[in-house]
């Protein structure tokens, strides 16, 4: 139990070991109030899917539907679910070895321009299919970065699927701009934006802006606390700046090691 604390207050040694106890009591209370919600917000995301599924599957089984189309429906959404579950597994998967250390980066020179420009091309389909235009503003002589590529990719895809995921109409712009001493880039969209009370937390684990339409295109509330994580890990920042109903920009800066 960490609720419990010294009442000894006082200007001497014992006085000051009393405030330092109280305050790992504090960290200690915090850290397991998040622990604990965080178990809840995992079990609340498997019950969700697991809920649809056990559903459909009896509606199936006991022949509720009016037709083929109604019965495909039905199959679309197990699909779906499962689908969302895995995503969930393998954020939580992600999640959990980051904090762990356990990550092992594939550290390697790589061309950030031919990294970028693969998840465009993954994403543009469907932001094309939204009518949504996808820009790539590169500089002419690469972009090279010592970094681990596939995390890289997973950053710019996470990312970029937002992007799409969040935008209505208009265009997402990413610019590669090479620094004195590193890569910056940004991630710029027109879509629904993002509140100022909500921006402190939008690298929180599980924190959803529209929880329902998050969910209905796939997002698991995990994607950009692994990104900021991962940024990190390769001693990089990212910012957020949004206007509610005008866009979103992602601002992403790497150093380069001048030394290598
Ligand atoms: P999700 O899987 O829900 O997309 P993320 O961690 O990637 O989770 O993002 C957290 C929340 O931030 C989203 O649910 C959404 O509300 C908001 N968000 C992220 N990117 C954008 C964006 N480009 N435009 C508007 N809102 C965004």
């Amino acid at each position: 139990d960490f609720s419990t604390r010294v009442t000894y207050k006082g200007n001497d040694e014992i006085g000051s070991l009393a405030t330092a106890i109280n305050n790992l009591s504090s960290t200690l209370e915090r850290y397991q109030t998040n622990r604990n919600e965080f178990f809840a917000n995992i079990t609340h995301e498997l019950k969700t899917p697991l809920t649809y599924i056990k559903g459909y599957t009896q509606a199936l089984k006991k022949g509720l539907y009016q037709s083929e189309e109604e019965k495909n429906n039905y199959l679309m959404i197990i699909e779906n679910e499962t689908t969302q579950m895995n995503n969930l597994m393998d954020d939580l998967m992600d999640l959990s070895k980051i904090e762990e250390g356990k990550l092992n980066l594939h550290m390697e020179d790589i061309d950030l321009i031919e990294v970028i420009d693969m998840v465009i091309n993954k994403v543009k389909i469907k932001a094309n299919q939204k009518g949504i235009d996808v820009v790539f503003n590169s500089p002419s002589h690469g972009a090279l970065i010592n970094a681990d590529g596939q995390r890289m990719e997973q950053i710019f895809t996470n990312l970029l699927e937002n992007a799409t995921r969040y935008t209505e109409q208009g265009t997402i712009q990413v610019t590669i701009i090479n620094e004195l001493q590193g890569i910056k880039i940004s991630i710029v969209d027109t879509g629904i934006g993002i509140a100022e009370e909500d921006l402190p937390y939008l690298f929180d684990r599980f924190y959803r802006v529209d929880k329902s339409r998050s969910r209905s295109n796939g997002g698991t509330g995990l994607g950009l606390s692994i990104v900021k994580k991962l940024v990190e890990i390769h001693d990089g920042t990212i910012e957020v700046q949004s206007t509610l109903g005008k866009g979103t920009t992602f601002i992403l800066y790497f150093p380069i090691d001048l030394n290598e």
